[in-house]
């Protein structure tokens, strides 16, 4: 039995719907075990924008700060803040919570559901078997870089991106992957582009080095486009597999759909900075606002509530609870609980809060 405090940062879109799922499931969580959360909810995105004139107020910051993780929905999809030249964006409060908590590393792990083998655009045979986790560097690379810039010439326009990388940022994602998967099936891919990219033959240098102090880890190396093939081809062989920001960003889009849906993938940013009970972090679904399905109960909460898991695991280190979270989660789609995005033929469709109560049902009695 513990007390934690946790700020919630539903957001915009379907962000608020699947929020309020995950925060029946961590109700359910705290009668169960007998915890205490304190949840501290807060605007972001373009509601924050609409009430507060920015994305993400200093206040909100504090709250975050204050907190031992958070939970946070999406942001996004408010066309009328969005146009190109929009100078205030809602995507602005993620970036400012990574800086300011210098969330260096994304979690993705993507374990595809038996019952749902069926539902992805991959050959079931090929999805068996498949649980890998994709740790994504996520405050370096070409995101960050400067310059960043279209400048006009004597010939015309040119654009620069800088593709950035210390040797530090590189050794801290690297120890990050290796401890993960000490505590999983022991084999960390690297994915780089060292034939062609400096950065990349620093990332497999300090890569190296880092691998030497894990002796009991098996280690390889890949390159990026032969990853974007593996991963299709044969998903099942990889354990963890890490990355810069930019080949991350694209590969765990690419992974996102050997779950059938991207309402089905969680994630987790975490940093170096501890709490009394764990790492913070800061968690969230991978998909956005959604804005074609808000409002409608189309949203799949699976995402969602499966975040809510990895904040159990990571930031308040409940790993029995958050085991029996993805344990109900996977009852219920086993009996046959489909959202929209996931439908099936046969099986019973049902809309985001409906889904969110079969889970919190299915918390009640599955084992722990
Ligand atoms: P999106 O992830 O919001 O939606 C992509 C597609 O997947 C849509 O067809 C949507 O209906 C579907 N989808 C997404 N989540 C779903 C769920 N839980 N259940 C069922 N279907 C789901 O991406 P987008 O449409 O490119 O972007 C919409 C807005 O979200 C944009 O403003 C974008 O900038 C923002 N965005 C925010 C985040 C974030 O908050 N981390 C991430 C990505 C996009």
């Amino acid at each position: 039995m513990g007390s934690y405090t946790i700020a919630v940062l539903p957001g915009d879109g379907i962000g608020p719907e699947v929020t309020e799922q995950a925060l029946r499931v961590l109700h359910a969580v705290a009668d169960r075990w007998g915890h205490t959360f304190f949840f501290q909810q807060a605007l972001v995105g373009a509601a924050a924008i609409e009430a507060e004139g920015e994305p993400i107020s200093d206040a909100t910051m504090n709250l975050c700060r204050r907190s031992d993780a958070i939970l946070f929905g999406a942001v996004g999809g408010s066309p009328r803040r969005e146009g190109s030249n929009a100078t205030i964006r809602p995507e602005q409060a993620l970036l400012r919570l990574r800086k300011e908590f210098e969330l260096f590393a994304n979690l993705r792990p993507v374990r595809p559901f038996q019952a749902l083998l069926n539902t992805s655009a991959i050959k079931a045979e090929v999805l068996q078997g498949t649980d890998l986790l994709v740790v994504r560097e996520l405050t370096g690379g070409l995101y960050f870089g400067k310059p960043s810039e279209i400048r006009e010439t004597a010939k015309g326009y040119e654009a620069v991106d800088t593709l950035i990388y210390t040797e530090a940022e590189i050794e801290r994602i690297m120890s990050t992957a290796f401890d993960l998967a000490r505590g999983r099936r022991k084999l960390v891919t690297s994915v780089d582009k060292a034939n062609v990219l400096s950065s990349s033959q620093l990332w497999r240098r300090v890569a190296d080095q880092v691998a030497t102090e894990y002796p009991d880890v098996t280690f390889e190396h890949l390159l990026v486009d032969a990853c974007a093939m593996h991963l299709i081809r044969r998903p099942a062989s990889f354990d963890v597999i890490v990355t810069e920001n930019l080949f991350g960003d694209i590969l765990t889009d690419e992974a996102s759909m050997l779950a059938g849906s991207m309402g089905m993938l969680p994630s987790a940013s975490l940093g170096a900075r501890r709490t009394a009970h764990g790492m913070f972090g800061l968690y969230e679904p991978i998909h956005g606002s959604a804005p074609d399905i808000a409002g409608q109960q189309k949203a799949n909460p699976v995402a969602a509530i499966l975040s809510a898991a990895l904040l159990l695991r990571y930031s308040l280190n409940l790993k029995k609870e958050a085991q029996a979270v993805e344990s109900a989660v996977e009852h219920t789609i086993n009996a046959g609980y489909r959202t929209e995005d996931v439908r099936e033929e046969g099986k019973n469709l049902v809309g985001t809060n409906e889904m969110g109560s079969q889970i919190v049902q299915a918390l009640l009695v599955v084992e722990a």
